[in-house]
């Protein structure tokens, strides 16, 4: 959950809370669910949610929306802002009854092999937790993590490897007997698609640099 965002875990009558296996393998996310609301039924687990989506493993046949993953996290987002969703999951032994069932405004069901449907509890939190993510960045509420920027390298350093990557490939014989002119429009074409950065010009480099040396010390050999 707090990978992706989530902080408001509520149990509802848990087997043992609090449990040292479950703050083991909580890890650093153990601030989750020492905040855990417990509460004893359903109807307070739902206090203050304006729509529950219930999870299932199967698609069932009751009258009620039923939803993949992305779709039903686009719909929370697509309440008006301050209004809470609740995501509803089973216990791992039988699932969500049908009691709980009808509580849902909606069912999500994660698209998996119908001859073997039903994901661990764990994973089938990740699953749709991520999702919850992916619509929450969507929707502009959840920080866009930095990615680092790609610098693509000016112009004339461009020319600078292409014009030692076209002397390497004739210093080891690569041009010979071949379409020389065609060859190096190409090899020019691969390497502005990439619009590599300096950096990686210069690995190129290095590496160009480290052939013609090999090169030069076996001919004078
Ligand atoms: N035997 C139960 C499975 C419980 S799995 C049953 O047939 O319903 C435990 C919980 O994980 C489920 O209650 C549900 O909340 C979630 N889950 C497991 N697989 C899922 C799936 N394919 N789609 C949505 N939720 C799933």
């Amino acid at each position: 959950m707090k990978t992706m965002g989530l902080t408001q875990l509520v149990l509802i009558n848990p087997a043992t809370f609090p449990s040292a296996e479950a703050t083991a393998r909580a890890s650093g996310a153990d601030d989750v669910l020492a905040n855990a609301r417990v509460v004893e039924s359903l109807d307070e687990a739902l206090e203050g949610a304006h729509l529950v989506l219930g999870t299932s493993a199967r698609l069932r046949s009751v009258p009620m929306d039923q939803l993949p993953p992305r779709q039903a996290a686009e719909r929370a987002f697509a309440q008006k802002p301050g209004l809470v969703t609740a995501l509803l999951f089973g216990t791992e032994k039988s699932g969500l009854d049908n009691a709980e069932i009808d509580r849902c405004h909606a069912l999500v069901n994660i698209p998996s092999n119908p001859d073997y449907s039903s994901l661990n509890l764990g994973s089938a939190v990740q699953v749709i937790c991520y999702e919850v993510r992916v619509a929450a960045l969507a929707a502009g509420e959840a920080d866009t993590p930095q990615m680092p920027e790609h610098e693509p390298a000016p112009a004339h350093q461009v020319e600078g490897l292409m014009e030692h990557f076209e002397q390497t490939l004739e210093a080891i014989g690569f041009l010979e007997g071949r379409q020389s002119i065609t060859l190096k429009k190409r090899l020019r074409r691969l390497v502005q698609r990439t619009a590599p950065s300096e950096t990686e010009i210069h690995i190129l480099r290095g590496i160009f640099a480290t052939c013609l040396k090999q090169r030069s010390v076996k001919s004078s050999d």
